[in-house]
């Protein structure tokens, strides 16, 4: 018997999950469009490979991953696709984006398969994660973070991996259902996942009011002998937030900032070992998922459905009156995100749809405007399982102090929403903190733009220095080889001046016959040459020198 232990602050909620786990889950009703947000998962948008006009088949690639922290997208049923443009998704923004509208054509026909894998424990632990990766599966327990990414250690020892299905939130009870339908799936795909990070134990944690998921579970870890430890958790929110269920676990705390492989652990949620499994034993890309329907609906439940459905076909098929909708809620009452419009799909994160009319409040934390003025009573930092001063967050991320707030480690944040629930003044505190967030990763964003524009102008001067120098050193190479060339010249001018005094020299030949003369000879050439001398003296003679 595992020894638990506890975290601080949390609050006891009703749990209001009886009505939708009354009926087995359905598959929800094919839609005639299916819109898929380009981004349904924490990192860079998917990059769509389909054009307006493609026909596609069940599974099929339309989106691949836009970078290594991302998930590609698959076609959730077979037809074509109909356009690429902006959308309402389930955002807090409530701001459209980038979409693939799919038109189905009734058909649901399969691509062809692509890998058939008779014992997943053959494959490299990274052929796993490439498969994982493939299938575009991210973590479904709301956060979205490529699940193959958590699954690579990176050299790290794994000591356990964690599945996760505490499922603390009220209402929401689709991975309770999941583990009550599918725990051998469930549990194949865990011993998948336990192979991908080679971890050496591995515990699946169910919070203490679903007996029926632990039986299930329980008896299929019985029938096959997986090495698997089911331990049952306290019903207090927020035990299913990753950092308290590890404390709860083994007693270890995650440090601020840091990760659970930082201490040997990895979690995942009980959807994503179902994902896990489809991908690696039937092929299945991640194309649905197990919503929960609840709240002012006549029928609540669990319908399996596929990425892409809009929120209104879901409310219509469990009962809802569209007409007399006041608020939808994508995920649950505590960290759920209010949608403007039911036109907004059901992603891979979205784990519930919460609806609220006038004949059926939903209690939520406080979200309206109607607060009052902050009490500094304290009841939010009791009720912080963080160990956060919510109070001090709220004040400087109201005063638009972003340093300040993230001094008081906003970003450690889980957005559990127990100091909303909790405060007196019904003060919107997350709303705050979600706002602050956004405006920090904003300036982070127009930072990172900034210094890659000042990289470009840094980058866009070197090259026009090093084009400067390149055309100066091809000038300068242009005139070497006229300097070389005036050398040349100079060099050949000079030689053949030299061949024409060697050549005058070889033409000053000595006149003939005047070697070895006799005396009598000598004396004769001697009085002809001063009889020439004195013809030319007199033939010099200026007319001057005679007027003298
Ligand atoms: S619970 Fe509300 S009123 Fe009390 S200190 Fe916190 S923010 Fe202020
Ligand atoms: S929302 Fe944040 S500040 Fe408030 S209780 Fe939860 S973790 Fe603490």
């Amino acid at each position: 018997m595992r020894r638990l232990h506890q975290f601080k602050g949390g609050v006891v909620l009703k749990g209001h999950k009886k009505d939708s786990t009354l009926m087995p889950t359905q598959p929800a009703r094919l839609p005639a469009s299916l819109v898929l947000p380009l981004k349904q998962h924490i990192g860079s948008a998917a990059e769509p490979v389909v054009a307006v006009g493609d026909k596609v088949l069940k599974g099929q690639l339309i989106a691949r991953a836009g970078d290594t922290i991302s998930a590609p997208l698959h076609a959730p049923s077979s037809g074509t696709i109909r356009a690429i443009a902006n959308h309402p998704v389930p955002h807090p923004s409530g701001l459209p984006a980038p979409c693939i509208f799919i038109d189905s054509d009734g058909e649901e026909r399969w691509r062809p398969r692509q890998h058939q894998i008779f014992n997943f424990a053959e494959l490299r632990p990274l052929e796993l994660r490439e498969i994982i990766r493939d299938a575009g599966i991210v973590g479904l327990g709301g956060a979205g973070f490529p699940a193959w990414v958590k699954l690579d250690p990176e050299g790290r020892e794994v000591d356990t991996l964690i599945l996760n299905g505490a499922e603390c939130e009220p209402y929401i009870t689709c991975d309770e259902m999941l583990l009550r339908e599918r725990a051998l799936e469930v549990l194949a795909g865990l011993l998948m996942m336990r192979h991908a990070v080679q971890a050496k134990h591995c515990i699946i944690a169910i919070e203490n009011n679903k007996p029926k998921a632990v039986r299930a579970l329980a008896e299929e870890i019985r029938n096959t002998g997986a090495d698997v430890e089911v331990v049952e958790v306290p019903t207090i929110y927020p035990t299913g937030s990753e950092k308290q269920l590890i404390q709860i676990l083994t007693g270890k705390e995650v440090p601020s900032g840091g990760l659970p492989i930082d201490i040997g652990m990895v979690c995942h949620n009980v959807g994503t070992a179902y994902a896990v499994y489809r991908a690696v034993e039937l092929d299945q890309p991640l194309i649905s998922r197990y919503v929960t329907i609840a709240g002012s609906v006549a029928h609540a439940r669990n319908l399996e459905v596929l990425i892409g459905t809009p929120l209104g076909n879901l409310i219509e098929q469990c009962g809802g009156n569209r007409q007399t909708l006041q608020r939808v809620i994508v995920g649950g009452p505590m960290m759920g995100v209010a949608v403007h419009t039911d036109a907004v799909p059901a992603i891979k994160t979205t784990n519930c749809v919460l609806v609220e009319s006038a004949m059926h409040d939903v209690p939520l934390p406080s979200r309206d405007a109607f607060s009052l003025p902050c009490i500094r009573c304290g009841q939010c930092a009791d009720a912080c399982p963080i160990n956060l001063l919510p109070q001090q967050l709220y004040w400087y991320a109201r005063a638009q102090n972003y340093d300040r707030v993230q001094d008081y480690h906003l970003f450690d944040c889980i957005e559990c929403g127990c100091c909303d629930y909790v405060c007196p003044s019904q003060i919107p505190l997350v709303s705050y903190y979600r706002h602050a967030k956004g405006k920090i990763w904003e300036q982070e964003e127009e930072k990172r733009r900034a210094d890659r524009a000042r990289q470009r102008h840094q980058f866009h001067e070197l090259r026009l220095a090093r084009e400067k120098k390149e055309r100066a050193a091809r000038h300068k190479k242009k005139r070497t080889p006229v300097a070389k060339g005036g050398d040349d010249k100079k060099a050949a001018i000079e030689a053949a001046m030299a061949r024409v005094r060697a050549k005058k020299a070889a033409q000053e030949v000595p006149p003939k016959n005047t070697t070895d003369l006799t005396p009598a000879q000598q004396a004769k050439i001697d009085a002809v040459d001063a009889e020439r001398a004195k013809a030319r003296q007199a033939t010099e003679t200026t007319p001057a020198d005679e007027e003298t």
